[in-house]
């Protein structure tokens, strides 16, 4: 049956944080325009989104030491550093315009101040440490970072990490005060709900099975009701795959020529979790460590605190492993049917190359909670089993590609835009720095799929994201007066926390 009450000009497939943000952005560009969200599941937020399948760090490369490199002249680059922070600057003004305009209210349902930290151990990971704060604190966009190796400071710090630990040892650390704890579920499920005030409509248990063309040039989705069995299809002027780990199906469907020769390798993850008041109230920051030799960059181990559900919890992992889905809710056969024969000798390439990533993450689900327990007391030298419970996390689906720097099949580790030509369907793929960026990614996607109307939208894009095309790093104003404006909105100056 084909659905023609009414024109749709957007559909969006998939209720996660990148969909609801694109929605809510061209609901404030477009507010005529009528949008369709289809989620296959019964709720928003439920897959990669949920604030318990992923570790919640606003990325804004304030801890995580991934995001910067030693030079082969020793000189740390930190890059990659700058512009993951500088992505993170958009989200930041656009949730606070959010709040600003009364579109979404309590902030801190969704966004706590939490100090980030990076911490090493050993006398070549400390100096690179200090080399690393040198050359980031220089940078505006990284002030107020300090950094320690003296054990009484960092035992202020963090006790509950500093308490037992052999004195002899070589530890330092960088703290950062301006750093968040997000909860993207919530924020997800708020943006939904604003959504919905608006008129969009969002159809749950409706799982998108086909994504294609029509002869004029539209795209045409066949919809399963999940609850019914229904079919129904469903036609839009653009089309936005935001499935999460379910885009790489839907966009080998959409048989566009820029989505062949992709593939995608699925990793699986598990959390520690700390609810123990007693244990709890010892920690307060996000704290990054350094990946294990031979260990992706997802895997980074880090001992977090969190807030979800006005409960502080403490979160440590994640622990990658290997499950052939592409969705926590997914099928066992998702990675075998991702196999096209566009896509099959970048994969082999891959299989080839990345045998030890797959032998390292068999490893790794093959761990024991014992096991698992020994690696957070590299973290907690006090860590007791009985306080820490397993959580699933949600699943990362890493795309794999072609590129001239790696060749064939290589594995990539961000987050990728594909869409086609005439910028009429959209998919994201990959994870990494994910949901913090999701103001970036969606930005990029208006740009490359609607810029016939990039000019009239400009003057609103920037009422909505003031910094929209420039530098905050090289306009040190205009990021202290950002600074300054989006604590106040999102509540993270220091008076309004209301956690102790
Ligand atoms: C272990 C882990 C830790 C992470 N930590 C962080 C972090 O600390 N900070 C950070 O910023 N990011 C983090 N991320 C990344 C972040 O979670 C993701 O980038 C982000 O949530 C992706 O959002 P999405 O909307 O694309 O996908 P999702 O949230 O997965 O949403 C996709 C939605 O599409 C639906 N769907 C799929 N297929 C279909 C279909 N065929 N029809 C209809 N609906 C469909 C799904 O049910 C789902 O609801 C982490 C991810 C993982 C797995």
């Amino acid at each position: 049956m084909i659905n023609k009450e009414t024109k749709t000009e957007v559909i969006l497939i998939g209720a996660g944080i990148m969909s609801a943000t694109l929605g809510t952005m061209l609901k404030e560009l477009k507010p005529e325009w009528n949008i369709k969200v289809f989620e296959k599941l019964d709720k928003a937020g439920e897959e990669s989104s949920n604030e318990w399948n992923n570790a919640g760090t606003g990325h804004a490369a304030l801890c995580e030491l991934n995001y910067t490199s030693e030079k082969p002249d020793g000189s740390v680059d930190i890059n990659k550093a700058i512009n993951i922070n500088e992505q993170f600057q958009l989200s930041m003004q656009f949730w606070s315009y959010l709040v600003n305009s009364k579109l979404i209210d309590n902030p801190k349902d969704f966004i706590m101040p939490l100090p980030h930290m990076s911490m090493v151990q050993g006398e070549e990971n400390v100096a690179f440490l200090k080399k690393r704060f040198e050359a980031m604190s220089q940078n505006p966009l990284f002030q107020g970072m300090e950094f320690s190796d003296d054990p009484a400071k960092l035992m202020e710090w963090i006790p509950l990490i500093m308490e037992n630990r052999p004195v002899n040892e070589a530890i330092a650390a960088t703290k950062i005060d301006s750093g968040t704890d997000v909860n993207f579920g919530a924020l997800t499920r708020m943006l939904l709900d604003h959504l919905m005030t608006k008129d969009v409509e969002i159809k749950f248990n409706s799982s998108v099975d086909n994504v294609k063309r029509t002869s004029d040039n539209k795209w045409e989705i066949k919809v399963k009701n999940n609850a019914e069995g229904k079919i129904e299809n469903h036609t839009a002027d653009f089309v936005f795959v935001g499935g999460g780990g379910g885009s790489l199906h839907l966009l080998q469907k959409s048989g566009i020529p820029e989505g062949k020769h992709i593939g995608g390798f699925p990793v699986s993850g598990l959390f520690l979790v700390c609810n123990k008041p007693e244990v709890v109230e010892q920690h307060h920051a996000k704290v990054y460590g350094k990946a294990k030799v031979g260990a992706p960059p997802m895997s980074v181990p880090h001992l977090d605190t969190r807030f979800i559900e006005n409960k502080k919890s403490l979160l440590f992992g994640p622990f990658a492993g290997f499950s052939p889905k592409f969705l926590k809710t997914g099928s066992m056969f998702d990675l075998v049917t991702s196999v096209k024969p566009d896509n099959v000798v970048t994969m082999l390439a891959a299989g080839a190359k990345e045998m030890s990533l797959t032998k390292y993450l068999i490893q790794q689900v093959m761990l024991s909670k014992e096991k698992r327990i020994e690696e957070l007391r590299e973290f907690i030298p006090n860590a007791k089993l009985e306080d820490w419970d397993t959580v699933v996390a949600g699943q990362r689906v890493q795309v794999i590609k072609d590129t001239e720097a790696g060749g064939k099949g290589t594995l990539q580790f961000g987050t990728e835009i594909v869409t086609a030509a005439d910028g009429s369907i959209a998919a994201l793929l990959g994870a990494s720095p994910g949901a913090s960026t999701a103001v970036h990614a969606m930005l990029e996607i208006l740009g490359r799929c609607f810029p016939q109307h990039m000019q009239e939208w400009e003057p609103k894009i920037k009422e909505m994201i003031p910094s929209y095309g420039v530098s905050l790093m090289d306009n040190p104003e205009l990021l202290d007066e950002i600074h300054t404006s989006t604590a106040e909105a999102l509540g993270l100056s220091k008076k309004e926390q209301v956690y102790s």
